[in-house]
């Protein structure tokens, strides 16, 4: 009889969500006349910008003439998309070549998919809390993880040690759930890290578009050293909207070796063998977000959510309550009042105010006692959220 990967029953139910649902479902079949202000989840809800759709419209009439016509894609990006991420590294100083980036439909998927490139006894160190994807695709391979809780303490930027040591080593910045960005200093420490013990760092920096701060790094290939030991993961989902769409990128610098194996050919091999390419109108939607005009709309539209943060964080501010995220990032991650847990919070804050909020007892254990706010939403329900919080908790 066949074996199935039996690690799947190591998984915890994703509860995180489930339970929200249920929360709320339940208060509103007891409430059916009041309006939940939902700033819990991670998608975004403004449009795509003008000049992708304009980029996608012109795609798909292209796929309409025999002349323009476009069949499988290549399976690691068409060059004209790989061009132009490699430019907008460029602007940062940050040299790459164009068959260093590979085009991917998502971070999520590739975050999975990535790991065929370690070998399975290999480690992976997840500090928490962490964006859940992490922890359970290594359960599913059968991996050992390493979960290295961060605090309020260290701002939720844990320093490497002895405890830290892995072969494979996430690193998030600016970071979901927390908002916490690395700065060069502190991801000089984790490259350095990496390189003296042979370990690879998955650099996931699917919210660096929301980078303000011009001394903090947009990609850890900033940081000198990184191309020896790192792979840069990212997405267009929250930079530009692209949550349905689905588009992302991956980089690999050809100077990571390990045992004389080359990580960007074996994801080169592991591409053409596993994928036929992400869809060419897709992938000329996302070219139109690195243009000059494509990077104005898309950043207009990052500002209406970081609008949306500078609302709630007055709101704390008034009230002396500590948090973290918020300027760099689209989340704000705050610690409940009353050494509350995260779920006695969200009941709180469901049942005397409406505001659905995310426990952060979802993203590891040391998450309980915090709380994350979602800066996605709509200003109006933004504001109202702010005002009631501060009346609810002043
Ligand atoms: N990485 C982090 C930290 C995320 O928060 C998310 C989505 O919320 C992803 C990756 C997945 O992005 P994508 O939509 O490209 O799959």
């Amino acid at each position: 009889m066949i074996t199935p990967n039996m690690h799947y029953s190591e998984l915890k139910d994703s509860y995180l969500f489930y339970n929200i649902s249920l929360k709320t479902k339940k208060y509103l079949e007891e409430n059916p006349d009041k309006k939940l202000l939902r700033l819990g989840i991670g998608d975004v809800s403004l449009p795509l910008c003008d000049e992708v759709i304009k980029a996608l419209h012109e795609a798909v009439d292209d796929q309409s003439k025999k002349e323009n016509f476009h069949g499988y894609m290549p399976e690691a990006g068409a060059p004209f998309l790989r061009e132009r991420i490699a430019g907008y590294y460029k602007r940062r100083n940050v040299n790459l070549s164009t068959d260093e980036v590979f085009v991917s439909s998502g971070a999520s998927d590739e975050l999975g998919d990535i790991l065929d490139l370690f070998d399975r006894s290999s480690s992976a160190l997840v500090i928490e809390p962490a964006y859940p994807a992490y922890v359970d695709a290594n359960i599913m391979a059968g991996r050992k993880i390493i979960h290295l809780p961060s605090s309020k303490e260290d701002g939720f930027l844990p320093r490497p040690s002895e405890d830290a040591k892995a072969d494979i080593i996430y690193l998030c910045s600016p970071n979901n759930p927390t908002g916490a960005v690395f700065n060069k200093a502190q991801l000089k420490e984790w490259v350095d890290f990496a390189n003296a013990n042979g370990s690879v760092i998955l650099f996931d920096a699917a919210y660096e578009a929301f980078i303000e701060d011009d001394s903090l790094p947009h990609s850890i290939f900033e940081i000198e050293g990184a191309r020896e030991c790192a792979i840069e993961i990212c997405s267009f989902s929250k930079t530009a909207g692209f949550t349905g769409t689905r588009l992302g990128y991956t980089v690999i610098p050809k100077d990571l070796k390990r045992q004389g194996m080359c990580f960007n050919d074996m994801w080169l091999r592991n591409r053409t063998t596993k994928t036929n390419g992400v869809s060419y109108i897709i992938q000329k939607g996302g070219a139109a977000v690195f243009t000059e005009e494509g990077l104005k709309q898309i950043h207009a539209n990052i500002d209406i959510y970081k609008n949306n943060a500078r609302v709630l964080m007055e709101s704390l501010d008034k009230l002396g309550i500590w948090y973290c995220g918020g300027q760099n990032s689209p989340y704000i991650w705050m610690k409940c009042p009353g050494n509350m847990g995260s779920w006695e919070f969200f009941d709180l804050l469901l049942t005397k105010i409406q505001v659905v909020g995310t426990p952060g007892e979802g993203f590891g254990a040391c998450g309980d006692g915090y709380f994350r706010f979602s800066m996605f939403g709509s200003l109006e329900d933004t504001k109202e959220a702010a005002k009631r919080l501060y009346e609810l908790l002043k």
